[in-house]
């Protein structure tokens, strides 16, 4: 791990995802000097291709004052279309405030440059987190062996977070379904308008975003039943079997899968931690919490899981400025008191979307549309949320 200072690690942020970074940077903007500690020996942004992010997503970026650099990457997205393939009607809407899609790359970079050059820690894979019986002190132990007792430690190390399993947080769930990213390049131009379509056919989605002139981003999320285990790893094998789902989709649709850049080509298991865990989680305990995907991994439906984690690191840094790191445990459970519901809403109509993606019966899916309809009248409500001033 090398030689650092023993006081550097009065904060520790697990992980060097968007949302460790964020934090990192909304805690800096506070004068709380932390460290990020990465498993990986480089960072992590080729994977993904690229991230969606609306209103409230803009609005958490402009707190971490990264916002206006990387407005200049992305175009702004001004409506929605959604097409109903089989027989379907269109519908098309205004988008409800800024929305801009982002290379993953671009995103992660810039946090990362905008924090001091050691404050990420490459190669140091948490293995196990307790409690020092006679301090309280969280010891966090790495698989190199070592190991470092912080004043306060925030677990953003995504979906299969070992500080939420110390925080006894339920396992995650597998939904029924997987989410297939790519981005298209167009080298005279694509043909698209500044819109957010998504083709719906059966059980499969494909949406796409263009970037700019030039750059489209889309995934596609359909039923899992991987046949061909090479889909982990292959580009080429990722490519054909999503074109094999959508052979009778329009021409546009699958020239862009067909034409993407293998090397942008991922193929994920979707993981969600179910609405009702997080209703009732203990997210925090003494001066450890949890940030993120490590809090709330949902699926990709709404587009919301990576805006989230940039919430939460605003309002996590907000609690622990205002409090002290001498009073963390305080500012953790108001941190989590303020997440709570946000997080649980996101979360349950992303649920029910992906749910009533999956349906296999006529009668599920009115179950989906009605519980969707009564819940979250406004099905664009939740880019309203402004997480608040740092
Ligand atoms: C198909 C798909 C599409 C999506 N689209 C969108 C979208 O359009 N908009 C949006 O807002 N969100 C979207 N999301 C969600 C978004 O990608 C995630 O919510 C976001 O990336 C989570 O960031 P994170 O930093 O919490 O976790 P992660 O990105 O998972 O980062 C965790 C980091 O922790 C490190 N780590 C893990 N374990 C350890 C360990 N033991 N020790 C040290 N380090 C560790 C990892 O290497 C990684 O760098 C999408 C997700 C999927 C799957």
């Amino acid at each position: 791990m090398g030689e650092v200072a023993m006081d550097d690690y009065e904060v520790v942020i697990i992980g060097a995802g968007i949302c460790g970074l964020a934090t990192a940077v909304a805690l800096q903007k506070k004068e709380i000097k932390s460290v990020v500690m990465e498993r990986s020996e480089a960072l992590r942004n080729i994977t993904g291709a690229a991230i969606g992010i609306r209103q409230n997503g803009w609005r958490a970026l402009d707190q971490l004052g990264v916002a206006d650099v990387l407005r200049r990457t992305g175009i702004n997205i001004k409506r929605e279309r959604i097409v109903g393939l089989d027989g379907g009607k269109q519908q098309e809407m205004p988008m409800n405030g800024e929305t801009r899609c982002l290379r993953r790359k671009d995103l992660i970079d810039t946090l990362y440059a905008a924090l001091p050059p050691t404050s990420v820690k490459f190669g140091c894979e948490l293995e196990s987190i307790k409690l020092d019986p006679n301090t309280t002190k969280p010891v966090l132990q790495f698989i190199d062996g070592s190991s470092i007792t912080p004043k306060v430690v925030i677990g953003c190390e995504g979906g299969k977070s070992i500080v939420a399993n110390f925080l006894n947080l339920k396992p995650t769930k597998m939904f029924p379904l997987c989410g297939v990213r790519g981005l298209s390049n167009y080298p005279n131009g694509h043909p698209f308008d500044q819109e957010f379509a998504r083709f719906r056919k059966d059980n499969n989605l494909v949406g796409r975003i263009p970037m700019d002139n030039n750059l489209v981003y889309w995934f596609c999320a359909h039923p899992y039943f991987p046949k061909d285990d090479r889909i982990w790893e292959d580009p080429e094998a990722i490519r054909q079997s999503t074109l094999a789902l959508l052979s009778d989709y329009p021409q546009e649709v699958k020239e862009m899968i067909e034409i993407a850049d293998a090397n942008s080509l991922s193929f994920t298991h979707l993981r969600y931690r179910a609405p009702w865990d997080l209703v009732r989680g203990t997210f925090c305990k003494g001066r450890v919490t949890v940030a993120g995907d490590a809090m709330h991994v949902m699926g990709p439906f709404l587009g919301q899981g990576g805006s989230a984690g940039l919430e939460d690191a605003v309002v996590l840094a907000r609690n622990l400025a205002e409090k002290g790191l001498d009073n963390a445990e305080e500012a953790f459970n108001l941190y989590v008191k303020e997440r709570r519901m946000r997080v649980v809403r996101l979360s349950l109509q992303t649920y029910f979307t992906g749910m009533l993606l999956g349906a296999s019966s006529r009668l599920k899916q009115f179950m989906y549309v009605v519980l969707l309809s009564l819940i979250f009248r406004n099905s664009s409500g939740h880019v309203d949320y402004d997480c608040g001033g740092l």
